[in-house]
């Protein structure tokens, strides 16, 4: 068995099944020129891009799951089967759901960008930083006012 030959076929199965970086993931971190003003043209723009880019992401997320369900609603004879089926499918239509939600709040961060209201802290009003929207596109707090609304809510809740 010529070990080298099967090594070369597995290396090549590998490349080829890896998935290329698209969408959301695929966007590079923004380099700021030195002295750049905060949420300048280019910077809204790069924003706009992520949240384009995870908005269709989401989108096709929902087609798929909408495909999926309508593939697998077949009718089990079984009741055990039919009640996992079942399961499955409201935990999809919660997921589907939640997704939803999001797109709707990603078309509301764009139209902030639009009016220019978008990367200050809606309760202090300080930058949010580029770092921080990039990890979290739709923040609409600084890391401090959203760490003390979450320490407020753990409060309420005990
Ligand atoms: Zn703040």
């Amino acid at each position: 068995m010529p070990k080298a030959a099967e090594k070369k076929v597995s290396a090549k199965t590998a490349s080829a099944s890896k998935p290329a970086a698209t969408g959301y993931n695929s966007i590079e971190p923004y380099k700021a020129k030195r002295g750049e003003e905060y949420m300048n043209e280019a910077q809204r723009e790069h924003f706009r891009k992520i949240l384009r880019a995870w908005k269709s992401d989401l989108m096709e997320e929902v087609d798929r799951t909408v495909s999926h369900m309508k593939d697998e609603a077949a009718n089990f004879p079984d009741p055990a089967d039919r009640a996992t089926q079942e399961e499955e499918f409201s935990l999809e239509l919660r997921t589907r759901d939640r997704e939803r939600k999001l797109i709707k709040k990603i078309d509301a961060t764009i139209e902030r960008i639009n009016q220019d209201d978008y990367g200050f802290c809606d309760a202090c009003g300080v930058e949010i930083g580029i770092k921080r929207l990039e990890a979290r596109p739709t923040a609409t707090l600084c890391i401090d006012c959203k760490t003390l609304a979450e320490i407020k809510e753990k409060q309420e809740m005990g």
